[in-house]
């Protein structure tokens, strides 16, 4: 097997060059190649050909391939089917706002947190990513990008390379998988996607989601308090988050909303708690109050997502009349609320789903 170098931080990869009996600086510039979305190595045109010769026979470019992609019709959404060296699946989603491109990853092929309404985890974790494979998938969708495929929404695109051409603007941490569960290679992936050597990306660009592991979301604060993080709450409280999320509640909400009120008072950033909404399990208007009187005054914000049925699973969507109440409910007590639009609705875009279609030998 060829050596993986983006699975390498910079120091790695200087190592790396070193034992081939390559300068130091020969490491930075493959790192900026590869961070940047090198597709071959006769890019790399200020190596000679004899090291790109070389670098051919030892090392792989690319993680990942594409084995599957849609695009949307509706609103030109992206999802990307990528498969990996040993046969895994997994899916990033790669999306327009009116400002630009955000790319939805995956940490993990698979997750064993086993929230019940989550199509991830239906087959259990197969394993981890490595820091290579996380990044390949913005990497392969920001080739995409630059090659000006799609702004159909984009009025104003406000990430440019350095020759002008789009760029993929936010990464968030969303996908498949529970990230703090892989939190080694995650971050590792983010020191490399946000090195200035590399492709200098905004801390303040990455989002990273949680389902609430206490361990990982301390390192995090400590880590890389610039980026933002948000926690999967989806219930008011402990008894139905436990009925829900078996696994993410050995952590009790009591001690989920400390630890957002440190987060908030150390990294001076504002806290997000998602909130899904399934018909009958989590939706009612006490819920909404319930949740309210815990999370009011506090400078959080929450971010509602209609539930994406996963067939199979029982969970459903409320109609979007109850979605509203819901929202109203937590904006009357000062509670910062969005409700997540959907995205790419015509190419099975919930979580997990292409992946899922594609273990169950459904799917194209
Ligand atoms: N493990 C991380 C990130 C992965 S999932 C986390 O738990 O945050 C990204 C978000 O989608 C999470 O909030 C997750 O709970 C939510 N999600 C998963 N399946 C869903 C579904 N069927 N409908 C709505 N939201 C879902």
């Amino acid at each position: 097997m060829k050596t993986a170098l983006k699975d390498m931080t910079l120091e790695e990869l200087t190592e790396f060059f070193v034992s081939i009996g390559e300068k130091p600086y020969r490491a930075r510039q493959v790192f900026r190649w590869l961070m940047n979305g090198a597709a071959s190595w006769d890019e790399m045109t200020d190596l000679s050909l004899d090291l790109r010769k070389r670098l051919d026979a030892a090392a792989a470019i690319d993680c990942l391939r594409i084995a599957d992609m849609a695009v949307s019709g509706i609103d030109g959404t992206r999802k990307y089917l990528f498969e990996t060296a040993d046969g895994l699946y997994i899916e990033a989603v790669l999306m327009e706002y009116y400002y630009g491109y955000s790319v939805c990853i995956s940490s993990q092929a698979g997750c064993r947190m086993g929230c019940r309404f989550c199509a991830s985890g239906r087959h259990g974790l197969a394993r981890n990513l490595t820091p290579g494979e996380i990044a390949d998938q913005y990497i392969i969708c920001e080739r995409d990008v630059r090659a000006g495929f799609g702004k159909t929404h984009i009025t104003h695109l406000k990430h440019r390379d350095d020759e002008g051409r789009p760029r993929i603007g936010h990464i968030v941490v969303m996908g498949v998988g529970e990230p703090f569960d892989n939190y080694d290679n995650v971050m590792a992936f983010l020191k490399n996607v946000t090195d200035p050597q590399g492709r200098n990306l905004g801390r303040r660009q990455i989002t990273v989601s949680t389902c609430g592991l206490m361990e990982g979301m301390r390192r995090f604060m400590d880590d890389l308090p610039q980026a933002n993080l948000s926690l999967s709450l989806h219930a008011p409280n402990d008894e139905v988050r436990r009925r829900i999320m078996p696994a993410a509640s050995a952590c009790g909400i009591d001690e989920l909303i400390g630890f957002a009120r440190e987060y908030s008072r150390t990294t001076g950033r504002r806290f997000s708690f998602e909130y899904a909404l399934f018909s009958g399990v989590n939706d009612s208007g006490a819920c909404a109050d319930e949740l309210a009187g815990r999370l009011a005054g506090q400078g959080f914000h929450v971010n509602l997502i209609p539930a994406n049925p996963v067939p199979g699973l029982g969970f459903e969507a409320p109609p979007p009349a109850r979605v509203a109440a819901f929202a109203e409910r937590l904006i009357v007590r000062g509670i910062r609320t969005t409700t997540r639009r959907e995205l790419g609705s015509d190419i099975a875009a919930a979580c997990g789903q292409l992946r899922s279609e594609r273990i169950l030998g459904g799917g194209p």
